[in-house]
């Protein structure tokens, strides 16, 4: 990304926004009709966004990897409910909120078609409560599955909207449907991205089965360290819970893999950034073709 090619006017945007923008629905929204009035299609299209919300906007793939994650889940939910006898605890599954079982697609398209090639989140908090939100392919299915055969679902979320963000967070599950959408299966954190007590304390009482998340961090405390290869080093240390206690969903636009990168979760819109995410994609890069050069 070179300086300043993805710069907006970020006040006539928020007007914008504040004027009802997103409620008319971010997905109507496109190049031609971006606020700022100053980008055009070419410049929108050099966001480094652009290949990843691409693809899981598009991609047959993208489904396919929700599904695997959900029929996996969903066998070892049969294999537990084999192994359990109806003295124990309650079997339950813990699920993350956000492109776990709600997808954020709409957001992220609203970003680029903004320019904005980094997590926003004074719009990632005007865009809650709008409920412009999807599920996650098969995650319906799966917490269907598991409301059937009296399994219980609790979700486990880190926002912060202000006051509001339980009842956002709770009108969301609800306005979806899903199962267990009460505020006895809803657990926000607003001051911490760190889950463990939640699990803790449900563990308690119930039988836990499966966790599910976009992060590592949604299963470990652990994977909450701003290193690229030490966070790669502890996934391989906990490998085989991956598809057994783990159950991990596609999720390449934001996640605790971004802090590994850049020191932090939601890194600014800089330069500084934009290099470091250079940097990043081109570990390893092939220089064959130059040393074979001259
Ligand atoms: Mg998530």
């Amino acid at each position: 990304m070179t300086s300043g090619t993805l710069k907006i006017n970020r006040r006539a945007f928020m007007t914008s926004m504040v004027a009802g923008g997103l409620t008319a629905g971010v997905n109507a929204r496109s190049p031609e009709n971006s606020i700022s009035g100053q980008l055009n299609e070419i410049e929108l299209s050099r966001n480094p966004l652009l290949w990843t919300v691409a693809w899981s906007n598009t991609a047959a793939e993208f489904g396919a990897l929700c599904h695997q994650a959900f029929n996996l889940a969903r066998l070892r939910v049969d294999e537990a409910m084999e192994k359990h006898s109806r003295s124990e605890r309650p079997l339950a599954v813990v699920t993350d909120v956000d492109n776990t079982i709600v997808h954020a697609g709409s957001y992220w398209s609203f970003l680029i078609s903004e320019g904005i090639d980094f997590f926003d989140d004074e719009i990632w908090d005007r865009w809650i409560p709008e409920n412009l939100i999807a599920l996650v392919p098969g995650a319906m299915d799966f917490l269907k599955y598991c409301e059937y055969h009296g399994v219980e679902i609790f979700y486990v979320t880190n926002r912060d909207q202000g006051p509001r963000t339980y009842s956002y967070a709770l009108n969301q599950l609800q306005y979806l449907n899903l199962p267990y959408s009460d505020s006895e299966h809803l657990v926000v954190f607003r001051e911490s991205s760190d889950k463990t007590s939640a699990r803790e304390r449900i563990g308690e009482s119930h039988e836990l089965i499966l966790l599910l998340g976009d992060n590592l961090n949604d299963f470990k405390r652990d994977y909450y360290v701003a290193d690229v290869e030490e966070r790669r080093a502890l996934m391989e240390r906990d490998r085989a819970e991956i598809g057994d206690k783990f159950i991990i969903l596609p999720n390449a636009t934001d996640g605790h893999w971004v802090r590994a990168i850049f020191g932090e979760s939601e890194p600014a819109a800089t330069d500084e950034n934009r290099l470091k995410l250079l940097a990043a994609a081109t570990r390893g890069a092939w220089i064959g073709a130059r040393s074979t050069q001259g």
